[in-house]
C-alpha cells in the first residue's frame, strides 16, 4: 500500500534549480505535501495564489511565509471561535455593546466596561446580577458570556432549573462525577434565572457542589430576581444557601438592577404607537 502523504522524496537543491521548471514543480508538490501532513489546509489552499502574488510583487521570503502562515492562523482562530460559540449555547445574541444604559439608571457603565475586558475571569471573580424581571439581567449575563467567548475563554450558559435537572438526571443514571466535571470545566459558567422556578429538593446540593468546586478557580455569573436574603427560601435549605453564598460572594461583583421592565417599556411604546396610528384623524371640512 502506498502512503499518499509520504514526503521522503528527493531533496531539491534550492540554489540550483536546473532544470528550472522540473525542480520548481517538484518543490511545489513537496511543499503541498508538507502542508497536507501538517493539516494546514487553509495555507495549502491559499498556496498557489500567495506564491503568484509574492512573485508578482517581489515579496521577500520572510514576508511570504508570514503571509501564508497568517492565513492558517486566521482560519484556526475562526474555527476555534465557532467551536467555543457552539459550546457556549448563548440563548440570545445580546451583547454588552447593545445594552442601553439610558434605560437602566443606576447601572455602573464603567463597571460593565471593566467586566467586558474579562479581567475578572483571571481572578475567578463571580458576578451576581440581582433585580426584578425585565431589567436586563439575562442581557448582561449573555453579553458577558459573549465577550468571554470572543476573548478565547471556554464559556457555558445555562439556567438554574436546567442545571438542577441535568444534575438530577446524571445522579439517577450514575453519571454524577461526569456531570460535576462538565460544570467545573468552563472558565465562565453563567447560571441564569435563579429564583424564577421552584427548584426540586436535591437542586440545592447540586448547585452547592457546582459552586464549591469552582470556588477560587473559575468564575460564575449568576442572575436572580431574589435578594440574597431570600436564597434560603429559594433553595429550600438555609444552611446550604448560606454556604453557597459564602463562596459566591467571597470574591464577587454584585450588580443591582432596578427600574421598569424593558419588555414592558417596549410593550408600552408599541401600544402607544398603535394608538397614535389608529386614532381617528380630524379633518377640516372644506
Ligand atoms: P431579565 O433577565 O432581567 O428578566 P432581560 O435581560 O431578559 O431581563 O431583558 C428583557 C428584554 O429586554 C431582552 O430582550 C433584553 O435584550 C432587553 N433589555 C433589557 N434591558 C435592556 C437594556 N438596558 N438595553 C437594551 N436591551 C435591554
Ligand atoms: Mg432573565
Amino acid at each position: 500500500m502506498t502512503n499518499k502523504t509520504d514526503t521522503t522524496t528527493t531533496t531539491v537543491n534550492p540554489t540550483n534549480d536546473a532544470p528550472q521548471s522540473q525542480s520548481a514543480v517538484s518543490v511545489y508538490q513537496q511543499l503541498r505535501g508538507h502542508l497536507a501532513v501538517l493539516k494546514l489546509d487553509a495555507a495549502a489552499q491559499a498556496l498557489p495564489q500567495v506564491l503568484q502574488i509574492a512573485a508578482e510583487q517581489e515579496w521577500t521570503m520572510t514576508y511570504t511565509l508570514e503571509h501564508l502562515l497568517g492565513i492558517e492562523v486566521d482560519a484556526t482562530e475562526a474555527r476555534r471561535l465557532a467551536g467555543r460559540l457552539r459550546f457556549a449555547c448563548l440563548p440570545t445574541p445580546a451583547t454588552l455593546d447593545g445594552f442601553d444604559y439610558d434605560a437602566a439608571p443606576g447601572v455602573d457603565r464603567a463597571l460593565i466596561r471593566e467586566l467586558g475586558t474579562c479581567a475578572y475571569l483571571e481572578s475567578a471573580t463571580n458576578v451576581l446580577l440581582i433585580g426584578p424581571p425585565g431589567t436586563g439581567k439575562t442581557h448582561l449575563a449573555v453579553g458577558l458570556a459573549h465577550a468571554a467567548v470572543h476573548a478565547g475563554y471556554r464559556t457555558y450558559v445555562t439556567t438554574a432549573a436546567d442545571l438542577a435537572a441535568r444534575c438530577h438526571k446524571a445522579a439517577i443514571e450514575g453519571r454524577w462525577a461526569t456531570c460535576m466535571r462538565f460544570f467545573a470545566g468552563p472558565t465562565l459558567l453563567v447560571i441564569d434565572e435563579l429564583g424564577y422556578l421552584p427548584l426540586p429538593a436535591e437542586a440545592a446540593s447540586a448547585l452547592f457542589q457546582v459552586v464549591a468546586q469552582r470556588y477560587l478557580k473559575t468564575s460564575i455569573v449568576i442572575t436572580t430576581n431574589r435578594s440574597v436574603a431570600e436564597w434560603g427560601e429559594v433553595l429550600g435549605d438555609t444552611t446550604v444557601a448560606a454556604a453557597m453564598l459564602d463562596r459566591l460572594l467571597h470574591r464577587s461583583v454584585v450588580l443591582k438592577l432596578d427600574g421598569d421592565s424593558y419588555r414592558l417599556r417596549d410593550h408600552h411604546a408599541r401600544t402607544q404607537n398603535q394608538r397614535t396610528a389608529t386614532a381617528p384623524t380630524r379633518r377640516t371640512l372644506q
